[in-house]
């Protein structure tokens, strides 16, 4: 009989499984040598498939635990910058190993006794860090920002459309007659903003993207012209979703004009501050949030400045009475005289059911480190940013799009060859330079393109999420950039192809 892990007894089963992996997890990564392992995609696709068929047995944990080390792009490497993909804490692995031997679950209180009242505290302590009064404001733990943002602006139809509509939209749908609903979010929101209206049977062009700065912070005026135009053509406001920390630059658009414009149009205010919400961690960068507290709703991830284990999304709102559309009872799960008794389950809170105790690593993470120690954590990657962004600008063949305002910055490769300025083929050399980077094992670093059309958009980014990275790795970092960029032209020069223009789709 294979051993089992849930309760104390399982401990003595665990340890030498344990010792297995973490042996096998050095293995596998000395093996790799680098962030990422290097060949094509079809090389590591076929090892994969070649080591997994011939793993088995009592050695298939070892086994595999090595090939996933070793084919993993591995976020404590400092040459692993592309994404919001943070390493994560050693504390908050170990508690999130915990959660996994112990297996709660937060649909009802009967399942993770414990664990619930875990999760409510822990929301109220982030409530108050968003500066919501946790007396008054509810929240969940969910799978990410994209969780989060579909459960905002799921409260916001079911709240403002039910006024238009006089009835309830969770029970009789989306009102197929009368005012066009419609959300309003920058051209640099999330892609999750428009799967989010997709889904809540509004349709992704009830989406109207609102104008970006250079930086990619939503101009204000714009939107003020966007909600006028709504009102003129006797469209609905449902949403403005605000983003606090674009992903490709950590933009944080202008909240307290945002809540003020929404408030004027009966709007929902949703802000999603998935990357950026980690400033509230840190006194010298939380002032950026300042508005934050007037949203309705609010999406955070500390998987992302947060370095904990995914998933670990959190999804909060001002007032708790407006989740009531979301309640739901389920006789066995959380049955009315259970609740009258003093059993409180989280069911009614979640798009889900069976659902992890994602609250454990992150409140095991904020005692043992404090929102100081965080903070430090946040500081040191925002220094980190600043110092590359500075060294970018300096760079001969680098040029930076624009100052970070969190941990991350866009940057491109400018051919040194001076007949080589046709925008179309820049962008293939920065594409192709990152491709380069990532076969040959050498780093992991972004590629996205800026808002708008035409060739000349591709930039290369670094997104610093590692505090232990130093100024000199990011300078490594820099510098293999510049050898794949001149690797690239060579390339280029031998081998003309035809670019590839973007195509609609091609989402942030
Ligand atoms: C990462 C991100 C999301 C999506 O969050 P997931 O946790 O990946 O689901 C949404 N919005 C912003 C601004 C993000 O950076």
């Amino acid at each position: 009989m294979p051993a089992l892990s849930g309760g104390t007894g399982g401990a003595d089963a665990l340890a030498p499984l344990l010792h297995t992996a973490l042996g096998a997890l050095t293995e596998g990564a000395a093996r790799r040598g680098g962030p990422v392992a290097a060949g094509a995609p079809t090389q590591l696709a076929a090892q994969v498939a070649r080591e997994f068929a011939a793993s088995s047995g009592a050695d298939a944990l070892h086994q595999l635990t090595e090939l996933l080390a070793h084919g993993s792009a591995d976020p404590a490497d400092p040459a692993c910058a592309a994404h919001l993909h943070c390493p994560p804490l050693a504390v908050a692995v170990a508690a999130d190993l915990v959660v996994s031997a112990l297996n709660p679950s937060q649909d009802s209180w009967d399942q993770a006794p414990a664990a619930t009242t875990l999760e409510t505290l822990l929301l109220e302590e982030l409530a108050h860090l968003v500066g919501y009064d946790p007396a008054e404001a509810a929240g969940v733990l969910t799978s990410g920002g994209t969780e989060s943002n579909l459960m905002g602006l799921m409260l916001a139809r079911d709240r403002v459309l039910a006024k238009t509509a006089g009835h309830q939209v969770e029970l009789a749908g989306v009102p197929v007659a009368g005012p066009r609903p419609r959300i309003l979010a920058s051209a640099a929101a999330h892609f999750s903003v428009q799967r989010a209206a997709a889904l809540l049977g509004l349709g992704e062009d009830a989406v109207l993207p609102v104008a970006v700065d250079h930086t990619q912070r939503m101009d204000p005026e714009a939107l003020a012209a966007e909600l006028e135009g709504c009102a003129r053509r006797g469209e609905v406001a449902v949403a403005v979703v605000a983003t606090a920390g674009t992903t490709d630059t950590g933009a944080i658009d202008p909240l307290r004009e945002c809540a003020a414009l929404a408030a004027a149009h009966g709007a929902w205010l949703h802000v999603d501050a998935a990357y950026g919400g980690g400033a509230l961690l840190s006194d010298q960068l939380a002032p950026l949030l300042d508005g934050i507290a007037l949203a309705d709703s609010v999406s955070l991830d500390w998987h992302k400045l947060g370095w904990q284990p995914a998933a670990a999304g959190i999804f909060l709102v001002r007032q708790a009475e407006t989740y009531a559309s979301l309640a739901r009872r389920a006789v066995y799960l959380n049955p009315a005289d259970d609740e009258e008794a003093g059993y409180p389950s989280l069911l009614g809170l979640s798009l889900r059911t069976t659902r992890r105790a994602d609250a454990f690593k992150i409140a095991v993470t904020l005692r043992t480190l404090g929102r100081e120690g965080l903070g430090r954590l946040v500081d040191r990657c925002h220094e980190l940013a600043g110092w590359g962004a500075r060294a970018t600008a300096a760079h001969p063949r680098l040029e930076l799009h624009a100052e970070p305002v969190l941990t991350a910055f866009l940057f491109r490769y400018t051919p040194a060859d001076p007949e080589l300025t046709d925008p179309a083929l820049v962008d293939q050399v920065n594409a192709g330079l990152r491709r380069r980077l990532l076969r040959e094992g050498r780093a992991v670093v972004g590629r996205t393109e800026l808002p708008g059309d035409g060739p000349g958009r591709v930039r290369l980014k670094l997104t610093l999420l590692n505090p232990h990275t130093t100024d000199a790795d990011v300078e490594r970092l820099l510098h293999a950039v510049a050898v794949a960029g001149q690797a690239e032209e060579e390339a280029l020069r031998a081998a003309p192809s035809t670019p590839r223009t973007a195509t609609r789709g091609d989402a942030q």
